[in-house]
């Protein structure tokens, strides 16, 4: 891969993941927050919906960071680009797409499909 590309990549994914840091610290904050004790059951129900939903979100983002920071990681080894199964070089567009998988297409398209 071109040193460029890498670069461009490299950026993206550490812009993305302090978003998504500062996503996690704005929910995390929220349902700290969280009003369990509203007297209207409405209310109640909206704030619990809400609650779970903020959970989902954190849990995505958490595993998104996880993910980014592991594309990140084989980047300083150098083997960045690489197929976790098949060990064939992911391509490029692929990687502009989602700086952060570890498949290749067709790994990818055979567990999606399986
Ligand atoms: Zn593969």
């Amino acid at each position: 891969m071109e040193t460029i590309a890498m670069e461009q990549l490299k950026g993206a994914l550490t812009s993305e993941l302090q978003n998504l840091q500062l996503e996690n610290r704005w929910l995390e904050s929220r349902l700290a927050k969280q009003d369990r004790q509203a007297p209207d059951i409405m209310d109640r129900a909206t704030a619990e919906s809400s609650e779970h939903l903020a959970r989902l979100k954190y849990a995505r983002n958490q595993q998104k960071m996880n993910s980014i920071q592991r594309a990140l990681e084989t980047m300083s080894h150098g083997a960045y680009g690489l197929c976790q199964l098949c060990g064939e070089s992911i391509g490029q567009n692929r990687l502009l797409a989602l700086p952060d998988t570890e498949l290749c297409i067709d790994c990818q398209s055979t567990l999606d499909h399986s």
